[in-house]
């Protein structure tokens, strides 16, 4: 067998060096929530600590993400562990069966391993019946047995889970780690590595796909050219592009690169050139940084942020596309 299987964690150093003092000691909680922001890194961290878990290496030869050389690393690296057990949302919910399947599961013992090990990714999808169904297996937890969880923390997750679990938040990371770490693990080119570093917002998870995924890129790029368009433009125009939005581009998608659009704005009426993240537009930004009022630039990232907000509490999209393109500013 060729290669190293362990899994490569970027950034997070106080939880990666927390998780493996747990594993070199011996003395892991028997259950996990990694919370933080989407793309963050969560499942990358858990799946990596589920193989340092599991690995056959001797305790302190085992880094977060494993050994990479034992079968059972191997095994997980390339997703075919038998004791490993991966819950994500169907159709964007973790349902009551799934959570009763993995109850079921976790009376037996592990197959091959030491542990049997859950994940449960998005878990502030499930619904409170799903939610409650898993606390009793979290109280009564058998020794054999972790629970791995990841969650967005500020979607609600229930307080008598958080309360069972050891959390790890994770925060966004520096833009100078994801611009490494997109050159070293997927040999991004410097100029690349730094404009994605820099739209990413500290999620490498984006920028990854960002590069794997070069039709999202461009879709963020496109609907960049459409919003940035909108300020020459009256009502009519404005409405027809919110009902088409609504119809079916990814709205969060476009938010992101817009807030991070009207920032670059402020930034550069503030002088603060070298600070911008959309660089390769700076021919766009310039001018139309020098047509706007500051005042103005900032109420619509404020605008922008609420509209954000709103759209986690389902809300009518088109509604709040609509209120949101009528304010964008007009020339000075
Ligand atoms: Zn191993």
């Amino acid at each position: 067998m060729t290669g190293d299987a362990s899994i490569v964690v970027y950034g997070h150093e106080w939880a990666q060096r927390l998780l493996r003092s747990a594993v070199m000691s011996g003395r892991t909680a028997h259950a996990y929530l990694f919370t933080g922001p989407d793309q963050v890194g969560k499942a990358t961290l858990a799946r990596a600590f589920a193989q340092a878990l599991c690995c056959e290496a001797p305790q302190g030869e085992r880094g977060v993400g494993g050994c990479g050389r034992c079968r059972t690393c191997r095994l997980m690296h390339d997703g075919y562990y038998s004791d490993l057990r991966l819950v994500e949302p169907v159709s964007g919910q973790i349902r009551i069966d799934q959570v009763r399947d993995l109850i079921r599961e976790a009376t037996l013992s592990p197959a091959v391993g030491r542990y049997k090990v859950f994940m449960i990714q998005s878990f502030e999808s499930a619904n409170p019946n799903a939610a409650n169904a898993l606390l009793k297996t979290l109280e009564e937890p058998t020794e054999t047995t972790r629970i791995l969880l990841t969650g967005n923390e500020s979607a609600g997750l229930l307080p008598t889970i958080t309360s069972r679990c050891q959390i790890i938040p994770l925060r966004t990371l520096s833009a100078s780690i994801v611009d490494a770490a997109l050159q070293r693990g997927w040999q991004a080119p410097p100029e690349q590595a730094r404009l994605l570093a820099g739209l990413s917002g500290g999620r490498l998870g984006w920028a990854v796909q960002a590069i794997m995924r070069p039709d999202l890129w461009e879709t963020q790029r496109r609907q960049l050219d459409e919003a940035r368009v909108l300020v020459g433009q009256g009502v009519v125009d404005r409405l027809a592009y919110a009902a088409r939005l609504a119809e079916g581009e990814d709205i969060h998608l476009a938010l992101r690169s817009w807030m991070l659009w009207w920032r670059d704005l402020l930034l550069l009426q503030r002088g603060c050139d070298d600070l911008i993240v959309n660089s390769d537009r700076l021919a766009q930004l310039q001018p139309m940084a020098a047509q706007l009022r500051p005042a103005d630039v900032r109420r619509y990232l404020q605008a922008l942020m609420t509209t954000a907000n709103l759209l986690r509490q389902n809300v009518s999209v088109q509604l709040a596309l609509e209120s949101l393109l009528l304010k964008v500013p007009l020339p000075a």
